[in-house]
């Protein structure tokens, strides 16, 4: 099966290594330089996935990605600049699959593609079984339920485990967590984003405490368990 992947992406001579790279891979590359063309791609035929910059020409690719989000939950890799923390977390945050730094290694996207065409596959083939969380979150109401029980969170713990559960399996940084959780991360101490994990923690453990869920990576950071895996 032929994956066609929709590039968005204003600079030439980016969009041509993906291009290359992608049709090495055996995906079917279509490549667009502004919103409103990606706009008539995606009204014109159907895309597999869509590898989005976040800087063009007629708009930012977060807005077009929560635009996209109202009616189409396709798979999205955003092409951030370089070291940006922040759009790395904003973009996870809006609905993205995943992003890439530039500059990036072309084997570094086709390997993201494949990783996300895996998942989907996967999750495709048990679609007839619910997908198995032992999470709900209800971000109107800002709240989480644990094993059906609704978890009693501040307002950091409930950023923290909203940040983690976005993305089972990824490790968060306390720094990716503070900046995206906290208002004014620079007043803070990271240690404080151990304690908020701490007391969190106890509130799970103390609906289930055979397993752990919120995994602690030392020197690293925290992950939410991917219970798919
Ligand atoms: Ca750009």
């Amino acid at each position: 099966m032929v994956r066609s992947v929709l590039i968005v992406e204003d600079e030439p001579s980016i969009a041509d290594t993906l291009i290359f790279a992608l049709e090495k891979e055996s995906f079917s590359p279509t490549r667009v330089a502004t919103l409103s063309e990606a706009r008539s791609a995606i009204a014109a035929s159907e895309f597999s996935a869509i590898i989005l910059d976040v800087g063009l020409p007629d708009g930012n690719g977060f807005d077009f990605c929560k635009e996209l989000r109202k009616d189409s939950d396709i798979p999205v890799i955003f092409l951030t600049a370089r070291g940006d923390e922040i759009d790395k977390i904003v973009g996870l945050e809006i609905g993205a699959d995943d992003y890439v730094t530039k500059p990036f290694s072309p084997r570094e996207i086709t390997a993201r593609l494949r990783a996300i065409f895996r998942r989907l596959d996967k999750s495709g083939r048990h679609s007839s079984e619910a997908s198995f969380s032992s999470f709900e979150i209800d971000k109107c109401k800002r709240q989480i339920k644990f094993k059906n029980q609704t978890l009693e969170l501040s307002r950091y713990e409930f950023g923290i485990l909203e940040l983690l559960l976005a993305r089972p399996g990824q490790v968060f940084s306390r720094q990716q967590i503070m900046e995206s959780v906290w208002e004014d991360p620079d007043m803070s101490l990271e240690r404080t984003v151990d304690t908020h994990v701490k007391t969190l923690r106890g509130k799970l453990s103390a609906i289930e405490s055979g397993e752990e869920y919120l995994l602690t990576h030392r020197g690293v950071g925290y992950s939410i368990k991917d219970e798919n895996d």
